[in-house]
């Protein structure tokens, strides 16, 4: 292919939301037998709503619910959007909070009301019978839940529901049925992972991987040998794009993940992969 006919195709390509960086990526991409998605943000929509609230014994709703939207308030997570627009919705009181911490890929501690709070998952606080009781259910659905302590004692969960993005599986098909091993990365808890890789038909699920243990999920398989395309949307995600053969961002996450990756797909729809490997396809060829 002459430059020109390399140029057209990536044209098309960002009129329809598919910004490639060059021409070395498509020939990459060409290569490519596997492919990694991050769950949250990628396969999901990534804007989760509160949907229950269930707490150990007689704990009051409305005061998890409060006490865990105090500490997020500081909080940038899409899981801390939900809880803090419910909490406002609910016209719940609102608390001071000192001593934040963010725990990467964890949760968030805080002390607010003169309680020390805790509000993340297994990772951050283990994982009590009470609370994986409370918590099963849902996982078993594919929810997502994050558990509270107070004063490190187990008080509640609170679910949210991220759905699959309407687009979600006719593509993970379409590159399935092109012979790519398909591949789900997520920071969420293996059951919830599990049931949503169910419901899209993926049977490789690597779950609680923490955000410093993604890029090595990566490279582990590209020594085992394979080419590996990752596609991810968060900050947690940028390290494991650039471990990537080709790294893919979504364009509804952010810049950092758009910085690491060869190719951005504008709408987040995983179409514009499918549309990606046929432009690598046509591409090389006609170099070759
Ligand atoms: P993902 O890989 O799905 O993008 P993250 O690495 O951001 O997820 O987070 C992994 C898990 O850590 C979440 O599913 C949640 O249980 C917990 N977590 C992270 N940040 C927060 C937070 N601000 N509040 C509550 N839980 C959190
Ligand atoms: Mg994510």
């Amino acid at each position: 292919a002459t430059p020109m006919s390399i140029m057209a195709g990536t044209g098309r390509a960002a009129r329809e939301g598919i910004l490639v960086r060059d021409a070395a990526v498509l020939e990459a991409f060409e290569s490519v037998d596997t492919l990694v998605f991050d769950k949250t943000g990628t396969l999901t929509e990534g804007r989760p709503r509160l949907i229950a609230v269930r707490t150990v014994g007689t704990i009051d709703e409305d005061r998890v619910l409060a006490m865990a939207a105090a500490v997020e308030a500081l909080s940038e997570h899409p899981i801390a959007d939900a809880i803090v627009r419910e909490a406002k919705a609910k016209g719940l009181p609102t608390h001071a909070v000192s001593d934040f911490k963010v725990l990467n890929g964890k949760g968030v501690t805080g002390t607010a009301d003169g309680t020390a709070i805790a509000l993340g998952n297994a990772a951050l606080l283990g994982e009590t019978p009470e609370l994986t009781a409370l918590a099963q259910p849902y996982r078993d659905q594919g929810q997502t839940v994050v558990s509270l302590t107070l004063d490190g004692a187990p008080a509640g969960i609170i679910v949210v529901a991220d759905p699959v993005k309407t687009t979600t599986p006719a593509a993970l098909k379409a590159l399935t049925a092109e012979g790519l091993n398909v591949i789900m990365l997520t920071g969420d808890n293996t059951a919830t992972a599990q049931a949503v890789a169910v419901s899209l038909g993926l049977t490789d699920v690597r779950a609680d991987v923490l955000p410093d243990q993604k890029a090595n999920v990566i490279e582990d398989l590209i020594r085992q040998g394979r080419k590996v395309a990752m596609a991810g949307d968060g900050v947690n995600d940028a390290p494991a794009l650039a471990a990537a053969t080709v790294g893919i961002a979504m364009g509804n996450g952010t810049d950092i993940a758009m910085e690491s990756a060869g190719i951005t797909l504008i709408r987040g729809d995983l179409g514009g992969i499918v549309k990606a490997r046929a432009l690598s396809r046509v591409v090389m060829r006609n170099i070759k």
